[in-house]
């Protein structure tokens, strides 16, 4: 029998896998359990006649994580992923007609912001000028610590980013103190969506995504898709001999004199290992998976009264036509802002005018669609299910909105030309990937649900019970989740005393 420690892994999702891939590296014996056919979670895909359709994520920026995770366990991430970096970065389009088209170099942005507005060009220096410290304290304090303790985060250092962060005002009024145009202060702030959470509610450190793109890592497109990042994270598990269970849902995590001892499978089958860790969005873990004894401050009143992000509604479409004039990514804007972000965030209802959000990798990609067809992924943000939507009444005429929107925007007789869709609505997201209140995008990152205020990774009342993923420190996005499983394995690493192989091993690495 062998004598490794032994891992479980419920979810393998981008946190599951990531926390998966650099224990077996070290060693360890790791078994990962996903409820459906496919690994990747939000980061999979849609695989069909011919199309390969991203499910969730579709944006990879902060590259440099994605780097080092490969360097980390000796492995060359060129040898895995082709990645392709974006010119423009994304085009934007306003309902007034201007469409600003972001290029990745930097000469080049600053000659599209002054065509917009040439009186925002040293606002914009500005901006640049302070943000980049506050991205760095971001980074080094905050994204990569654990923050498991009050103690650790009550140092000097934390205390000392927090104050660099300066994040006491939203995203909007930060960004309006440097921009004066809208459509500019819009293409700085629409980025807090990715979190799915509201530029008029964020924090305003979240202005760091739009420096980030603009003037740090760049975007970035793997070939095939992001969902190639999960399926490359699936064969780096399988090289480092974990193993992968799929059509297997966990029922339960079990937990004996506070610690956790393995899992119950809905067939009733029980795992036991040395360590269980959640990949199942935090809340969700906490409603579902852990018995109530052992949940400590999560009660259901608790999880109820946190704040989630919003819910996407997705139309994942394959058109028997090309749409030329599309780059990757394509946004449009509403006729109102705030008003738009107001009707999903604070009233939660359907937006009268929908904010789009159109991905279609067909054009630098050909590999994932028919010859001559497009993969056209649209992205609407909408309430999540804390709201009474009725979703079997309202999405008919709201899919005929969002369509004649696109129409309108150029994508020319677009309904005539589907001839493959699939719809996701925030019910979908809770049913396929318990996510909790069907929010795409999990606890939405306030500043009283961020660091040390967010869901631990350790677990507070369990253990050698850990959460991975985007409801838990230091939050969502691919790379943040990729470092949530990296922090996540690392304190395993410590909290059983296995710390001593360092990284990367050669001797494992291969
Ligand atoms: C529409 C959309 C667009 C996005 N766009 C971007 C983007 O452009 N860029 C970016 O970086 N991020 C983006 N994100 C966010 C990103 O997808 C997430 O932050 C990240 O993928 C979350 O990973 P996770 O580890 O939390 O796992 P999840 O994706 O939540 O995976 C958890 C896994 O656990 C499984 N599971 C659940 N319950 C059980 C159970 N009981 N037993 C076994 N398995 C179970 C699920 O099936 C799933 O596979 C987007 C998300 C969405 C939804």
């Amino acid at each position: 029998m062998s004598n490794k420690q032994k891992a479980i892994i419920v979810g393998a999702g981008a946190g599951g896998l990531s926390a998966a891939v650099r224990l077996a590296h070290q060693g360890w014996d790791v078994t990962v359990l996903e409820k459906e056919p496919a690994p990747g979670g939000r980061l999979g895909a849609i695989e069909e006649q011919g199309y390969t359709i991203d499910i969730g994520p579709t944006i990879m920026m902060m590259d440099d994580v994605f780097r080092q995770f490969f360097q980390e366990i000796g492995r060359n991430i060129e040898d895995y992923l082709e990645l392709i970096r974006l010119n423009p970065l994304y085009r934007l389009n306003y309902h007034d007609g201007t469409v600003l088209a972001l290029p990745s170099d930097m000469k080049a942005l600053l000659d599209e912001i002054k065509r917009v507005n040439p009186d925002d060009v040293d606002g914009y220096l500005k901006f640049l000028s302070q943000i980049h410290t506050r991205y760095v304290a971001a980074r080094e304090k905050f994204i990569e610590k654990p923050l498991n303790k009050l103690e650790e985060f009550l140092t000097i250092d934390t205390l000392t980013g927090m104050y660099q962060l300066k994040t006491l005002n939203n995203m909007y009024s930060d960004i309006s103190r440097f921009i004066k145009d809208e459509r500019l202060r819009i293409a700085l702030t629409f980025q807090s969506i990715y979190l799915g959470i509201s530029p008029f509610d964020a924090p305003s450190i979240y202005t760091i995504i739009a420096y980030v793109e603009h003037g740090v890592s760049g975007v970035w497109y793997p070939k095939g898709g992001m969902n190639a990042i999960g399926k490359a994270l699936v064969k780096l598990l399988r090289e480092f001999g974990g193993s992968l269970r799929v059509n297997s849902e966990v029922k339960e995590i079990l937990i004996e004199s506070g610690m956790a001892r393995g899992v119950r499978l809905t067939t009733g089958e029980e795992l036991y290992a040395d360590v269980v860790i959640s990949n199942v969005d935090f809340p969700t873990s906490m409603e579902k998976l852990i018995p109530a004894a052992s949940r400590g401050k999560y009660t259901p009143q608790k999880l109820e009264s946190m704040t989630n992000s919003c819910g996407a509604l997705m139309f994942y479409l394959g058109t028997n036509r090309r749409y030329d004039h599309l780059d990757v990514h394509n946004i449009y804007f509403t006729r109102d802002y705030k008003e738009t972000l107001d009707q999903i965030f604070e009233q939660g209802q359907l937006p009268d005018d929908p904010a789009i959000y159109l991905y279609a990798p067909t054009r630098i990609d050909p590999s994932v669609a028919p010859e001559d067809k497009e993969v056209v992924y649209v992205l609407v943000p909408v309430p999540n299910l804390s709201s009474d939507i009725d979703w079997k009444t309202a999405l008919p005429q709201f899919r005929e909105k969002v369509m004649e929107k696109l129409e309108k925007a150029g994508l020319t007789d677009l309904r005539q030309h589907i001839e493959f869709e699939r719809i996701y609505t925030p019910h979908t997201f809770q049913e396929r990937f318990h996510l909790y209140q069907g929010a795409a995008f999990g606890l939405a990152p306030t500043l009283l649900q961020s660091g040390y205020f967010r869901p631990h990774i350790s677990s507070e009342n369990v253990k050698n019970l850990y959460f991975v993923g985007a409801s838990v420190h230091p939050g969502g996005g691919v790379p943040v989740v990729i470092t949530c499983g990296k922090l996540a394995a690392n304190l395993i690493l410590k909290d059983h005393h296995s710390d001593t192989i360092s990284w990367p091993n050669p001797e494992m690495a291969g």
